[in-house]
């Protein structure tokens, strides 16, 4: 089969999980979002149901190599499968969640693979990284974090905030400085256990869209000397290696929610009339379809161009800066065209618009805020160091 078949074909399969399984649940998901509403947003038998049907569909594992019971399937296939999901507000999924597969795939030790990837891959673990802190987020090289080797163990001390996940992960991977080098040399990955003794959850940060991100603390955390990641001093090549990987899902991710955007809003023109005119035969919509619709497709061709580079094996560095500022800001423009389209109706709670609209908002900040990856694009352009 030709990585276009095949490309077409998984395309084709999470196309119809995220219409029969997962947009059925936007309702309940959107009334779960509203203030004091107490209900998760998936239940439990929702969320066992979506494993089922996506481990059933043969979608687990997808990226995770062969050996360890994965599809390998390359980023280009990839890109088709995270742009499918992002049609919906519904958050889910597929397992493994890549960045941190990817990483630990890099750099990490037969039995860190084994204990750690295996699992992961399974959907049996959560996983979350720490890298930024109270003064250091956009410029992650600035962080505090500190690792002593005390005997057989690193003594990790600081603090890390905003962090994803951090409560449900079984594992996070934490960055920190090891020694007294200054900027990126130093930076050294740990994998810290949940429960670790010194490992505090200090509170929830409610965040838009009624998610939460989390502040945590290492007081005197003793973890295994074995529990590096990669190379001591090391560990800012693999950090990066994992964001340009969210970095390209982002921008897959980001057309689909231009996708949905701009058909809640053709659907909408095509049928509402004011001043005895269809809104679809009014210019200013038209232009807003225009360009949306050509945004979508250049940023697929990005998309593609860059994940074609990087299953050769090449840089994708610029291109993942270039995607995630181009991608970010166009999914956020499309969902507030669509919203303006829709009248009163785009400002309700009730359709998925602000829920994507505040998906696409939060990803313009993490991994990087858009004026952090102009200044790096900038920066290439001129060949300007550092
Ligand atoms: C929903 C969400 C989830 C997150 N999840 C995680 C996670 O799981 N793990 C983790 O480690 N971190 C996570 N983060 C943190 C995220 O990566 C940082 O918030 C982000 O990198 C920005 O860092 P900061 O908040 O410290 O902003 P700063 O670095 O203080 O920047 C603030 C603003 O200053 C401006 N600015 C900064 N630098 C420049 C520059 N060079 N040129 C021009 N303008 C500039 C930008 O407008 C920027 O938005 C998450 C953040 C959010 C919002």
């Amino acid at each position: 089969m030709s990585l276009d078949d095949e490309t077409t074909m998984i395309r084709e399969t999470v196309a119809k999980f995220v219409d029969r399984e997962l947009i059925p649940l936007e309702p309940a998901y959107l009334r779960s979002k509203l203030p004091g509403s107490g209900h998760p947003e998936l239940s439990d038998a929702q969320r066992e149901r979506l494993r089922t049907v996506s481990k059933d569909l043969g979608l687990w594992g997808l990226d995770a190599p062969e050996d360890l019971g994965g599809h390998d399937l390359p980023t280009r296939t990839m890109a088709a499968v995270h742009e499918e999901l992002g049609r919906t507000c519904v958050p889910f999924i597929l397992p493994p969640d890549s960045p941190n597969l990817r990483m630990l795939q890099a750099v990490g030790t037969e039995a860190q693979k084994r204990k750690y990837m295996q699992p992961y891959i399974e959907g049996r673990m959560v996983s979350a990284i720490a890298i930024s802190e109270p003064g250091a987020g956009g410029d992650p090289a600035a962080m505090k974090t500190r690792a002593v080797l005390e005997g057989d163990q690193w003594v990790l001390n600081g603090r890390k905030i905003w962090i994803t996940n951090a409560r449900r992960a079984d594992f996070i991977i934490v960055m920190a400085r090891v020694g007294n080098d200054a900027r990126q040399g130093g930076i050294t990955s740990f994998i810290v256990e949940k429960g670790t003794p010194g490992f505090i959850i200090e509170r929830e940060i409610p965040m838009l869209g009624g998610e939460a991100t989390y502040e945590i603390v290492f007081e005197d955390c003793r973890i295994p000397q074995d529990s590096v990641l990669g190379e001591v001093g090391k560990g800012y090549a693999p950090m990066q290696l994992r964001l340009r990987t969210r970095r390209l899902e982002m921008g897959s991710t980001c057309i689909g929610i231009a996708r949905r955007a701009l058909d809640m809003l053709c659907e909408h023109a095509r049928q509402r009339e004011t001043f005895g005119v269809k809104l679809a035969d009014r210019q200013a919509i038209q232009w807003w379809v225009a360009d949306i619709s050509t945004r979508i497709h250049a940023c697929r061709l990005m998309v593609q161009h860059a994940a074609d580079k990087t299953d050769r094996g090449e840089d994708v560095r610029q291109e993942a800066s270039m995607i995630k500022v181009f991608a970010t800001e166009m999914a956020y423009e499309a969902c507030d065209h669509a919203m303006q389209t829709l009248g009163a109706l785009g400002m309700t709670l009730e359709i998925p618009l602000n829920a994507l609209s505040q998906k696409a908002r939060l990803m313009r900040m993490y991994e990087g805020p858009s004026e952090v990856h102009r200044q790096s694009i900038a920066r290439r352009v001129l060949g300007l160091r550092g």
